[in-house]
Formats: structure tokens, C-alpha cells, sequence
């Protein structure tokens, strides 16, 4: 169904009146080969490789290759410096401080918050049901027009799951706001991403991330898409120059090797089997829930102690026990078949240990 959603009439005023910044490289169009606008450095950089120049602000090169394969318009791409750019724009662009809200569903993503804090928004939170799926009856009772948006996480981190596209479908007829899904491990799910609705329903913004299954955490890359208007919002209040050439080049090239990421997203996969069917076997692991992502999250028999024990053997996992339903949860990332042994083998010494100490 087609929605008659406005993005104009949900953006910020100060926002929607601003003139943004103009640089030299959005003012000049057509051929040159004498660069004088931007006061750059003309004779190279002080280091190998040719860094002199600033980068194409908007990114054209790559949202086209990205376009062709997400089956998007380039014009429904955003990128941001990681997807946190893009959750931090989202709330300068559409909550008035201290006045408009965002809605989130704990456990979830902790940046939503934290950005929401930052930008002195007030937070409405409704915890997951105990399956960790969506209260859809909750956010229907809740939601007012102070609510300007919403971050359903799925695969939601840290709980691993996956979030029905129903539910979803459901809250995106019935809120005014932005429906703000992150994706950033929906290439370890079997589902469908959320982008296909983007044509669909105006107030949809999709969240992806070149940080996970791609390989490129350090580079800094995420997206989001939306109906171009909503991604015109971003561009205007954007810095200027967020994505930086190594960046903008290395990820190009990436894009091109699209079965090398989906090799190592298979192995990945293979890998979470081995190792949730490695951690069943072991007694202080009390229940491992079910994963689209390219993690586990694993209930022990007591989550800090066993915490600190990996550190000391130089394995860190992420302790989740003081999260909102995950009391003595351990977040484990899917690492190398050689690190998941490692992972298993240390965790059977811990749980000798305990027992040990339990019966003596
Ligand atoms: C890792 C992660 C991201 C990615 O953030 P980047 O800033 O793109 O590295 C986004 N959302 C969730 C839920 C994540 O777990």
C-alpha cells in the first residue's frame, strides 16, 4: 500500500529552513583539470598515495554500484561515518530537544539512547516481550505525535533474533513517525531485508552497515535508505565531506567482490552451528537463543564470573548480564573455527572449575 506520509510535515522547523553549507566541490559541475576552488594542496600529500584532493561529498560512484546491488535508487542512499552518523542525524533532524521523543525496545542497541541523551531527546522504552518479538499491542497503545520515531533492531543486538516483517509491516500503517529498522546483521539471516518496502511506505528508514558481514568495521561505512525526500533531510545537515576517499575507494572495490563477502558470511554461519552446538554440550551453559546474527547470546549458570575468566585467558566476550532480560547472558561474536575451539575449550576448563568449587 502506498502511504500518504509527508516527510515535511515531521522534520524539525529550523531544519526544514536551513541553508546548508556549500562547498567547492557542490558549486563547481562539469570538466575541470586546474583544481583552485578548495584551497587544497596542489603539489600531493605528505605521505605515499594521493590524498590532496577532497572527496565527492555525496558519494555518486559508490551509491551507484551499491544501488545496482540493493536494488535501490542511488537517491534513497545515505552513507554515513558508521551507522551511528546516520542515528545521529536521524534524531537532529526530527526531534526538537528536551520536547520530541524516540521510542526503543530494550534489549536492544545501546546508541540509540546514548544518541538520543546526547541530543537531549527524551526516551520512551517498552522491553521486548519475554520471546524477545516485538509488543506490537504496547507500541499501538503508546504511540503519540511527540513520538517521532523508532529503532526496532533486527537481528536485534544483543539478543540475536529476528523481528517479523508482519509486526513491522503492522507498525509502519499505524505510526506517523519514522520506522527506523537496523539491519546490521541481516546478512546472517535467511529473511528478507526491510528495503524492498522502502517504495512503499515513506516513513520507513532502513539502517545497513558495511562493518559486519562485510569486513570493513574499520573503514567506517553505513547506510541508510529511504524515500529520497527523507535522505534529502540527511545530505542537508550532513558535514560536509563525511566519507573519506580511502573509504569511499576501498569500499568500491569491495562492492565488487561480492562472493568474497558471501563466503565468509557462509563460513560464518557454518561456524555459529559448530559453536552453539559446542556450547549445548557444556553444563554452565543453561540455554543458547536462537541466531540470524553473527553472534549468540548464551545464558550461564553465572555470566561475570565466567566473564572474567575467559579474560584472563585472553578471550574476551561481551558480559550482557546487567541487560534488561539477559541476566547472566554472555554475547559471543562467531569467530574463526581456531578461535571458537580456543572459545570452547577454555569454557570447559571454566566449568570444571565451578563445579569443582559448587561441590567441594
Ligand atoms: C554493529 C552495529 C551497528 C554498526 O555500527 P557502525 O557504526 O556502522 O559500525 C549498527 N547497529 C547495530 C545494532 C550494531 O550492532
Amino acid at each position: 500500500m502506498k502511504s500518504n506520509f509527508d516527510i515535511k510535515k515531521l522534520v524539525r522547523p529550523n531544519i526544514a529552513e536551513l541553508q546548508p553549507y556549500s562547498s567547492a566541490r557542490d558549486e563547481y559541475v562539469g570538466e575541470a583539470n586546474i583544481f583552485l576552488d578548495a584551497n587544497e594542496n596542489s603539489l600531493g600529500s605528505a605521505v605515499q598515495g594521493k590524498f590532496n584532493r577532497y572527496p565527492d561529498p555525496k558519494q555518486w560512484e559508490l551509491k551507484e554500484k551499491l544501488a545496482r546491488i540493493k536494488k535501490v535508487k542511488p537517491s534513497q542512499i545515505f552513507f554515513g561515518n558508521g551507522s551511528d552518523e546516520a542515528i545521529d542525524l536521524l534524531y537532529r533532524a526530527f526531534c526538537e530537544p528536551q520536547k520530541d521523543s524516540a521510542l526503543i525496545f530494550p534489549p536492544t542497541y545501546g546508541m540509540y539512547k546514548v544518541q538520543a541523551n546526547i541530543h537531549n531527546s527524551p526516551v520512551v522504552e517498552i522491553p521486548l516481550n519475554e520471546d524477545f518479538s516485538l509488543p506490537v499491542e504496547k507500541i499501538i497503545q503508546i504511540i503519540n505525535p511527540a513520538i517521532k520515531m523508532m529503532f526496532i533492531c533486527s537481528p536485534n543486538n544483543p539478543t540475536g533474533n529476528l523481528i517479523r516483517k508482519k509486526d513491522i509491516l503492522t507498525i509502519l500503517d499505524c505510526f506517523k513517525g519514522l520506522v527506523v529498522v537496523d539491519e546490521a546483521y541481516i546478512d546472517f539471516s535467511n529473511a528478507d531485508s526491510m528495503l524492498s518496502e522502502i517504495e512503499n511506505y515513506g516513513n520507513l528508514v532502513v539502517l545497513q552497515t558495511f562493518s559486519k558481514a562485510w569486513g570493513m568495521a574499520g573503514l567506517r561505512l553505513g547506510m541508510a535508505f529511504a524515500q529520497a525526500e527523507t535522505i534529502e533531510i540527511l545530505n542537508k545537515i550532513k558535514y560536509p565531506y563525511n566519507i573519506n576517499q580511502v573509504t569511499q575507494e576501498y569500499v568500491i572495490k569491495a562492492l565488487s567482490n561480492l562472493p568474497q563477502k558471501e563466503d565468509m558470511v557462509n563460513t560464518l554461519l557454518q561456524q555459529r552451528k559448530v559453536l552453539e552446538e559446542k556450547l549445548s554440550e557444556l553444563e554452565i551453559v543453561e540455554k543458547i537463543y536462537p541466531s540470524d546474527a553473527n553472534f549468540i547470546l548464551v545464558k550461564t549458570l553465572n555470566a561475570p564470573a565466567i566473564y572474567n575468566d575467559l579474560i584472563k585467558s585472553g578471550i574476551i566476550v561481551r558480559n550482557r548480564s546487567n541487560v534488561n532480560l539477559c541476566n547472566n547472558c554472555l554475547r559471543i561474536t562467531v569467530g574463526t573455527a581456531s578461535e571458537n575451539e580456543q572459545l570452547i575449550e577454555q569454557l570447559a576448563k571454566i566449568g570444571a572449575g565451578l563445579f569443582k568449587n559448587v561441590t567441594a
